[in-house]
């Protein structure tokens, strides 16, 4: 048996093309350039096998909220794991920290959300969502309510049903995929299809789409609609001010419930506990993951508001859906901390207050660039576009090309940014320091140099 500590980098990357299947890699790319292998972090950095630092500009994927190395984390698990390492939450069992966990959730959602229902990603949280909204529809009578709306180029997870909640064409191409019962309507993404419209019209026109799509179909086939309060994979999209209220205005006219999808947003990324408390949003599920444990352990869950929970636990039989990790106590612990550290240091304060406008203003100071065509963000995530035509807002022809190579260089000059297409976007750890942001703008303004000098 191999001990991958002891090996180079070129021996790891050769066991790692032998034996590892990859999520979301070109595997073709892999075999010739070989894999980055990713050795240690500290707070905001990385370093790989060759001993390159790098600022974590993704925390990893939008996940290590509280940064790297929180000793407290890895306590807290090695205790679990010794008193308890694993029970589940099936046929009336739980944990103590699966209960201490539930508690603090309720404690920080919204005021009308008290319930969690726990899994382990954020791609379950979201087929969990699809269950319960059935589930909720059928106990009042009215079983035939199982469609659920959501948005062209959302991100929802990987699972068969994560995925076909998303919106992404090319996940969709490969196998089959919506499943029955899911419709998707246009995006708040004024940048590149908003045309001539002010962005608030556009805002408000995608909304509308929502409305239209209930009357065509009839009222009494919709459930649900479901979105991200802002978009994160499908490239940090922060919809007009206009698209919340009148999203909420519409599920409120017709009763159909509302799922804010907090894998992303969720503790603290945009200032606020949840996106939705940000941008006003009234949900009636919450699919969380990710920051809840800063991604020290996997775990996830559904927060549901007591509208629905209510039905499902007074009316409800036994609900015939769950998974073996389903408040799994090690990561409920873990996660359980990583909240109360949250909470105690005051970090989504600082977020709000001193870190999140800092990293804005001096983010927006990249629209001075002559590839950057926008820059946006809130709290502590943003994007920009690089565009061939800043005036007239019109992209590269092969969209990806420039953002590769744009990423490429961010990588070499020490910082992770993520493209998609050629979209940049940033996710950093919410413990990141005013220097340190001063840092990331630095390294992007050189990378973004650096491309335009690669451009033909
Ligand atoms: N929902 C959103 C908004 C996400 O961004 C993601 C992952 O990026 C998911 C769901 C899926 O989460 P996971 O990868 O934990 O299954």
């Amino acid at each position: 048996m191999n001990k991958p500590h002891n090996l180079d980098t070129s021996e790891l990357q050769a066991i790692d093309r032998k034996h590892h299947l990859h999520p979301f890699t070109d595997s073709k790319e892999l075999n010739e350039q070989g894999t980055r292998v990713i050795t240690r972090a500290d707070g905001v950095y990385i370093w790989d096998s060759e001993g390159n630092k790098l600022l974590d500009g993704m925390a990893g994927l939008w996940c290590v909220n509280v940064g790297y190395g929180r000793k407290e984390l890895a306590e807290v698990a090695y205790e679990q794991m010794l008193e308890l390492p694993y029970y589940n939450s099936f046929f009336q069992c739980t944990t103590p920290p699966a209960i201490g966990l539930a508690e603090i959730l309720a404690e920080l959602a919204p005021d009308h959300i008290n319930r969690v229902f726990f899994t382990g990603s954020g791609s379950e949280s979201n087929d969990t969502v699809i269950r319960m909204v059935r589930r909720y529809w059928d106990l009042l009578g009215e079983p035939q309510k199982s469609v659920i709306i959501s948005r062209k180029n959302a991100y929802h997870g990987s699972t068969m049903a994560g995925a076909s909640l998303g919106g992404m064409k090319f996940m969709h191409e490969q196998g089959g995929l919506p499943i029955p019962g899911i419709v998707h309507i246009d995006q708040p993404y004024w940048y590149a299809e908003g045309g001539d419209q002010d962005p608030e019209e556009f805002g408000l026109n995608v909304a509308q789409q929502l409305e239209a799509t209930i009357l065509d179909m009839g009222l009494d086939r919709i459930g649900a609609f479901i979105a991200e309060p802002l978009q994160g994979a499908g490239g940090v999209i922060i919809p007009p001010d206009s698209y919340w209220p009148e999203i909420g205005r519409i599920c409120d006219k017709y009763g159909i419930l509302l799922i804010a999808d907090e894998v992303i947003c969720g503790f603290g990324r945009t200032g606020k506990w949840f996106g939705s408390d940000y941008f006003g949003i009234k949900p009636d599920f919450m699919p969380i993951a990710k920051g809840l444990s800063s991604g020290y352990l996997p775990i996830g869950g559904v927060m549901v508001s007591d509208r629905v929970a209510d039905v499902l636990t007074d009316k409800c039989g036994e609900f015939a859906h769950g998974y073996t990790y389903s408040g799994h106590p090690a990561a409920a612990a873990v996660a359980l901390k990583n909240l109360q550290i949250l909470r105690d240091e005051h970090i989504i304060e600082t977020v709000e207050k001193d870190t999140g406008p800092y990293l804005q203003k001096r983010w927006r100071e990249l629209e001075n660039h002559p590839l950057v065509g926008e820059a946006r963000g809130v709290g502590l995530v943003g994007a920009i576009e690089i565009v061939k035509d800043k005036d007239k807002r019109e992209f590269f022809p092969k969209e990806g090309t420039v953002g590769g190579v744009c990423r490429d260089a961010c990588i070499r000059n020490g910082l992770v940014m993520r493209a998609v297409g050629d979209t940049m976007i940033i996710s950093p750890p919410l413990i990141i320091t005013k220097e340190q942001i001063d840092e990331l703008i630095e390294k992007a303004l050189k990378s973004l140099d650096e491309t335009a000098a690669a451009i033909p």
